[in-house]
């Protein structure tokens, strides 16, 4: 089946059926999330299409960066696109080996990884990209002379500057992320680790996420090149085996049009570092906003709708629990909303200046600000686009908010759609049950052997 891209129009058609079979319903379900799994196929095909080779003939894996949606059945579905997974923490790793990811097709990244998941790590054969020095040393250690099974690299902090958005910028000059290229007696120690340890082989890099510009990212995979070259120099052709120049490529969150794309990155980086794709290093990507982001959205039901200081404000049950970012960070993070009548059908009506709020007490939870949309009423349901990456899969537990439902979209054979479930909602009555009291003697639970991992 053709994917039709997730526009307003096929947005609409999700939510009607979706209200339909009752997977939203102002009693029982009042916030859900949907995933376009057609969407996600045609993304990665876009990718793959974007960048010359492919794993079978030249060496490029392209790997989704599971913090941007780590729910197992959409990793899975990567999987089976051919698709690799970069993770890093444990929970990433567990969630991407139980997606089915084959060792050798992921790469585990962390500033802070410990010793156990190292241990892990070679053991599995999974790719390690080492953040320090003392990572190096400590990745020496463990291997005690063996040659592992892993790809391992070094992950280049190229100091190329950051992007619009300060958090989201991993190579200013004193990012916590990698090793400083530019810092005095760097370059030294690094081409001196080369030489002391024969098991490290890759170069990696990632210049940052949402707010960097193109010609940055490719700005900074050029400093990587330029390593590696000096590498191959000294040490002699094949030395490094490859090169991970991260993910990182920015989201349009202000419309439907997919820009930028793939291939505009593609350019860039011929432009800015012609010697990756000449076929003396395997290339790995990290993308993941880029490949989920456009793919999901959410909507939840406006419960009850005021007026305060002449602002017509629309209370809903989606807020910080499900878009922290935006919340906390509203200039940063806006994203679009739409207004849609019980029936899931968009409302037309005049625009009127109103704020979109969730359901957190505190006065920060607000989606928008004086947003002009068709007036919303109770009943009423609101559409977040945009958001199948870092949002509903990533959500935050303030005021004890349960996790809501996400389901899976497809266009199935007859042109209808079709829903599976990727993560049951939460149970708000259940919450209780992870926190250290028996919920029938209501005693406290008493710390065993092994409690405290
Ligand atoms: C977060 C991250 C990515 C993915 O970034 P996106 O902006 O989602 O593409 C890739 N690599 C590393 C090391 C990351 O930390």
């Amino acid at each position: 089946m053709t994917a039709v891209p997730l526009d307003a129009v096929r947005r609409e058609r999700v939510l009607q059926e979706a209200v339909r079979r009752r997977l939203l319903d102002p009693e029982q379900s009042l916030l859900a999330a949907f995933v376009d799994l057609d969407g996600v196929a045609a993304t990665v095909r876009a990718l793959h299409d974007a960048f010359p080779g492919s794993p079978e003939v030249r060496g490029v894996l392209h790997t989704f960066a599971a913090k941007a949606n780590c729910l197992v059945p959409v990793l899975a579905e990567l999987a089976g696109h051919g698709m690799g997974c970069e993770v890093a923490t444990a929970g990433e790793l567990a969630r991407a080996l139980a997606a089915g990811f084959p060792a050798e097709r992921i790469v585990f990244d962390s500033p802070a990884k410990t010793r156990a998941e190292l241990e892990r790590a070679l053991e599995l054969g999974v790719a390690v990209n080492a953040d320090s020095f003392q990572e190096l040393e400590r990745i020496d250690g463990l291997l005690g002379g063996r040659v592992p099974a892993s790809r391992i690299g070094v992950r280049l902090n190229c100091q190329v500057g950051g992007g619009a958005i300060a958090a989201m910028s991993t190579a200013t000059s004193t990012s916590k992320f990698g090793v400083p290229l530019t810092d005095p007696g760097n370059r030294e120690r690094l081409m001196r680790a080369f030489d002391t340890y024969p098991w490290l082989s890759w170069v990696h890099t990632h210049t940052g996420s949402q707010g960097c510009p193109l010609d940055l990212m490719a700005r900074g995979v050029a400093q990587a090149v330029e390593f590696a070259d000096q590498v191959t120099a000294a040490f002699g052709e094949g030395r490094i085996a490859g090169i991970d120049i991260g993910g990182g490529l920015p989201v349009n969150f202000a419309d439907d049009e997919v820009t930028p794309t793939f291939g505009m990155y593609v350019e860039q980086l011929r432009a800015h570092a012609p010697r990756l794709f000449e076929g003396g290093y395997a290339v790995v990507t990290e993308f993941g906003r880029s490949l989920l982001a456009k793919n999901g959205f959410m909507a939840a039901y406006v419960e009850y709708t005021k007026s305060a200081g002449g602002r017509p404000i629309a209370v809903t049950h989606a807020g910080v629990q499900v878009a922290t970012r935006t919340v906390f960070s509203p200039d940063a993070w806006p994203l679009r909303i739409e207004a849609h009548d019980p029936s899931g059908t968009a409302k037309r009506g005049r625009p009127v200046r109103q704020d979109i709020a969730g359901p957190a007490c505190f006065a920060g939870d607000l989606l928008a600000r004086d947003r002009a949309l068709p007036a919303l009423e109770p009943g009423d349901l609101v559409v977040v686009p945009d958001t199948g990456a870092y949002y509903f899969s990533t959500p935050f537990r303030y005021n004890s908010l349960p996790e809501p439902a996400v389901y899976g979209v497809r266009t199935d054979a007859d042109g209808g759609v079709a829903f599976t479930v990727v993560r049951p909602a939460q149970d708000p009555w259940q919450l209780s049950e992870q926190d250290g009291v028996d919920p029938l003697s209501q005693d406290p639970v008493p710390v065993r052997a092994g409690d405290a991992r």
